[in-house]
């Protein structure tokens, strides 16, 4: 993939080989009729569908409810590998995890796993690659590969699910290591969701849909992140999920906005900001504002307070993120005193603000890092 110029946008991706049908791409009608197809009695899509969603059990010979015979040809017909482990990698005394993935073609994406005293988040990809070309992202500088299929984003958590269940991770050896359940969900590793928009629904739908036909996660604990592509949130608004919304707005002037993301010369901050709002009333949820502080780009106590002024009296969250290093950027984090002003700057506008930790900085697996280099 050579990397995109400057400014450079790519919306739609190029087409390859398709990954196998699965179990998880289907709805709970076709489902049924895919397992008819394969001579089987409709039943047996529950049975399946409970086995994936509910047991977690990947492998045919724990699915004792199904004839053997029988078992085989589901498993060959409808969940066929998607993903292999290429490598695990753990910091923070193993409570964040990155995997890095290869799926059937060859192509590389990554998730982290973050395990917090109250909950388990897993932060996954929704392409391979990005189209959005933000110059302080490794996702952005590498361009878009493909869309990745529902049943590849879906299998991440499913992953993540096993990888818990089965004490890899979200337990140490005392027992102390906090919560043990995934709860979270975060659109927050490779690629813009909303480029991808069907699938990305499609797949939150299967982990929020109750047993069997899904996971059965709360909506609640389900964020979907955007560079803010206001015409698929408008769309999403629609959807009347419950889902949060977090936009990446990085700047609240367009000027520099157009540099740092590239896709608000599209849509402006304004109209970005409108939709967030119009998805906030719809959907219930306060809107989650991104903001990575970049040393001396970004971070101006002016630019705080015209941060402050934009979304002051709305729903929204500011979600302050120092800056990550990535390769060949020339940008860092901005000082800690800058910091401290520019959250003092939204406090004045009654402005609720939280700074993200930096988690997985050091496996190149926080905010930003992905590059899912082999
Ligand atoms: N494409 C979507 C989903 C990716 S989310 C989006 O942009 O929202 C990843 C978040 O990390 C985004 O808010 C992104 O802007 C931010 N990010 C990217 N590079 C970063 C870096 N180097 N340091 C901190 N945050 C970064």
């Amino acid at each position: 993939m050579p990397k995109p110029i400057p400014g450079e946008l790519t919306f739609v991706a190029p087409r390859g080989a398709k990954p196998p049908r699965h179990l998880a791409d289907l709805t709970a009608a076709e489902r049924r009729e895919a397992v008819v197809e394969l001579g089987e009695k409709p039943f047996r899509a529950d049975q399946l569908s409970r086995q994936y969603f509910s047991r977690l059990a990947a492998a045919p010979d724990e699915w004792t409810d199904i004839p053997a015979a029988s078992r085989t040809k589901l498993a060959e017909g409808l969940l066929p590998e998607l993903m292999s482990v290429v490598r695990n990698v753990s910091c923070d005394d193993d409570a964040t995890r990155k995997t890095l993935w290869k799926l059937f073609d060859g192509v590389l994406v990554e998730s982290v796993l973050m395990r917090y005293p109250d909950r388990v988040t897993m932060c996954i990809s929704s392409q391979a690659g990005c189209g959005m070309n933000c110059p302080f992202c490794a996702t952005g500088q590498a361009g878009l590969t493909r869309n990745l299929s529902t049943a590849e984003i879906v299998e991440q958590i499913a992953a993540g699910m096993r990888s818990i269940k089965n004490g890899e991770f979200g337990a140490d050896a005392s027992g102390e290591a906090g919560a043990v359940r995934l709860s979270n969900v975060v659109f927050m590793g490779m690629g813009e969701p909303l480029a991808n928009y069907k699938r990305v629904i499609a797949a939150i739908r299967r982990l929020t849909d109750p047993a069997p036909g899904g996971f059965g996660l709360s909506q609640r604990g389900i964020t979907v992140s955007t560079v803010g592509l206001v015409p698929a949130i408008n769309r999403l608004a629609d959807e009347e999920m419950s889902v949060r919304l977090a936009v990446s707005l990085h700047a609240p002037d367009d000027e520099l906005r157009d540099t740092l993301v590239p896709v608000n010369t599209r849509w402006r901050v304004a109209e970005v900001l409108d939709a967030a709002w119009a998805y906030a009333e719809r959907s219930g949820r306060r809107i989650s504002i991104e903001y990575a502080l970049i040393k001396d780009i970004n971070d101006q106590a002016w630019r705080a307070d015209l941060l402050g002024r934009l979304l002051k009296n709305h729903r929204a969250h500011v979600n302050l993120i120092p800056l990550n290093p990535t390769p060949g950027s020339k940008w860092t984090a901005s000082r800690p005193e800058d910091e401290r002003e520019f959250v003092r700057q939204l406090k004045l506008h009654g402005v609720p603000v939280t700074v993200r930790d930096t988690r997985g900085q050091e496996i190149d697996g926080a905010c930003g890092q992905l590059a899912a280099a082999g």
